[in-house]
């Protein structure tokens, strides 16, 4: 059953950066991972102790053309 495969959800502990779909490990536990390829940032959640899923990219490191950059 291929269509298995397909709806598989994220492997324990990896994680895909959406921003050119390299599948990595964060660190066990870490709220911050860097894109070994792409180096962009992402915050991380763990919901389990062992899956790691994926929040949203660091906007203090995420480049926006056309919005001036915040910093607290
Ligand atoms: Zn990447």
């Amino acid at each position: 059953m291929k269509i298995k495969k397909v709806m598989e959800g994220p492997r324990d502990g990896e994680i895909r950066c959406l921003a050119c779909f390299t599948r990595f490990r964060p660190k066990r536990g870490a709220d911050r991972a860097v894109c070994p390829s792409c180096r962009t940032q992402w915050r991380i959640s763990w919901p389990y102790p062992k899956t790691a899923r994926l929040q949203g990219p660091v906007w203090d490191t995420y480049p926006k053309p056309g919005e001036p950059i915040r910093k607290k």
